[in-house]
């Protein structure tokens, strides 16, 4: 690495004042959330740092290649995508106090360069997701008391509000005192009380309150409005099995921010190129039609700010590397990880390792990863291997290896009829390069045809039942004629019992 590298690292790692604390995965989170367990957000105004001067340092690394092309690639990604945050309690609610600072540090550009919601999609979406536009709204009392919520209960009962009900209300609510909700990409509804925390997928809405508005779990909800599904582990359809992702925050490796509770872990790749924020230039794609094996330098996977590749592609695995800082403090240590897509989830691989991580910090944790058999068979073949991780300074060699699905000899050729079988006479098949002779009639050649009008008859189920029985006749036909050459004839016992021994030919 050169020297330019290195301040240019050092001079651009965000949030690096900030003391985070691994915090772990805490298991019981989802029963304990609203408890003591999400503290109420805390303000220390004596201790903020403040956001990294981007502009006089720009001078400074004007000369580097590298951060130019980042620096012109990030202006030309953004996206902006404002959300309106409308903080709300219920009538009968104490009445909300009319400082919404703690609300604006969370959501808005009040609040970033500190890990928020700003901060947290432009490091997830790659710099591509732009929500310093964020404004909070509020605080509004809503017509109806505490007792007509009913959560997640659908339909809404009649006289209640269920999830979707609190939506519309809060956003009814806010458009008669005069917000323009149109202007905005999604709207989180913030109570000021313990209210509930959700997101509505695809949906671009959240609900949260004042006591779980956290970027790890608000970030799950809010990634939720953009489409971003639960993430899982290899071998399990269950949700939330994925310790290294924004989208399993029920399990997941978060750490302690001192102003805002619990952040992180990031975002995996396959839930960032899901919704296109993975930055398709910074990830190298091999290509798995055709064996290989390459090494390859990584950048941590939201390290966007450092030159080099941040992922791996081949087929429908992403590898990643991870440092257990920024958003990914709680984990721990450095690691390797491969996710794969399946449909809209993101699955976080292992072969047949016992857990999913490729560490070297300990021999006796894995440091290769294998899906699929050498060689292919069956389905595709992808070893990676760790060679070396370098945590101070950000990087990790993998040697990726691959091979594409292959099937053993079976008749994969298609099948070329040849000759007037139709036509009374003699013809034959050719099935992958062997040909078989068809007699002008008898049960083969009902079975050829059987077989024939079968594949022809069209997609209607009732036309491809008769056919199909018309094959199960040919088949009756054929094993019929088998009878007379059949291997084991009733009697055959006697036969050899009275046969006199032979010598050997
Ligand atoms: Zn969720």
């Amino acid at each position: 690495m050169t020297t330019d590298e290195h301040r240019f690292e050092r001079d651009n790692d965000p949030y690096r004042d900030i003391e985070l604390q691994p915090f772990g995965p805490p298991s019981d989170l989802a029963t304990e959330l609203g408890s003591n367990l999400m503290p109420e957000v805390v303000n220390h105004p004596g201790t903020r740092t403040p956001p990294p001067e981007m502009f006089s340092k720009f001078s400074g690394i004007i000369g580097d290649r590298a951060a130019i092309l980042v620096a012109v690639e990030f202006l030309t990604r953004r996206e902006a995508s404002p959300w309106a945050v409308l903080v709300v309690a219920f009538n009968d609610d104490p009445q909300p106090p009319a400082d919404l600072t703690k609300y604006e540090r969370v959501f808005t550009s009040a609040g970033a360069g500190t890990m928020n919601m700003v901060d947290f999609f432009a490091d997830m979406s790659h710099g591509k997701l732009d929500l310093s536009g964020t404004q909070v709204f509020g605080p509004y009392l809503m017509s109806r008391p505490r007792s007509d919520y009913v959560f997640n209960v659908d339909p809404q009962p009649p006289g209640k509000l269920n999830r979707a009900g609190l939506l519309e209300l809060a956003k009814a609510t806010a458009i008669a005192r005069g917000v323009d909700l149109s202007s905005f990409a999604g709207v989180v509804v913030c109570g000021t009380q313990p209210t509930d925390l959700c997101g509505f997928t695809g949906a671009m809405a959240a609900l949260c309150d004042a006591t779980n508005m956290q970027p790890s779990v608000i970030g799950q909800e809010m990634c939720h409005g953009y489409g971003v599904a639960h993430s899982r582990l290899q071998g399990s359809d269950a949700d939330y099995q994925d310790p290294y992702d924004t989208m399993s925050t029920a399990n997941a490796l978060m750490a302690y921010h001192p102003e805002y509770g619990l952040v992180g872990p990031g975002l995996n790749a396959v839930n960032m190129s899901l919704v296109g924020w993975l930055d398709q230039a910074r990830v190298r794609t091999l290509d798995p039609s055709r064996p290989g094996e390459e090494v390859i330098t990584l950048r941590p996977l939201h390290a966007r700010h450092l030159p080099g590749t941040l992922a791996i592609s081949v087929g429908l695995d992403l590898i990643e590397f991870r440092t257990p800082t920024r958003w990914d403090a709680g984990i721990g240590h450095a690691c390797v990880l491969v996710h794969r897509v399946d449909d809209d989830h993101s699955v976080l691989m292992k072969g047949l390792n016992p857990v999913p991580e490729l560490t070297l910090y300990r021999p006796d944790l894995p440091h290769t990863l294998e899906t699929g058999r050498p060689g292919g068979l069956y389905s595709e073949y992808l070893r990676v291997q760790v060679e070396s991780i370098d945590e101070a300074n950000e990087n990790a060699v993998v040697r990726v290896a691959y091979e594409p699905m292959r099937l053993p000899q079976t008749p994969q050729q298609p099948i070329d009829i040849h000759g007037a079988i139709e036509v009374d006479g003699p013809g034959h098949l050719v099935i992958n390069g062997h040909v078989h002779p068809i007699p002008p009639r008898g049960p083969d050649r009902q079975l050829v045809e059987a077989l024939a009008d079968y594949l022809d008859t069209p997609t209607n189920p009732a036309a491809r039942q008769e056919a199909l029985i018309e094959v199960l006749h040919g088949v009756g036909a054929a094993a019929r004629n088998l009878e007379v050459v059949s291997p084991t004839p009733p009697g055959i016992e006697l036969l050899q019992r009275q046969r006199p021994p032979q010598s050997p030919a």
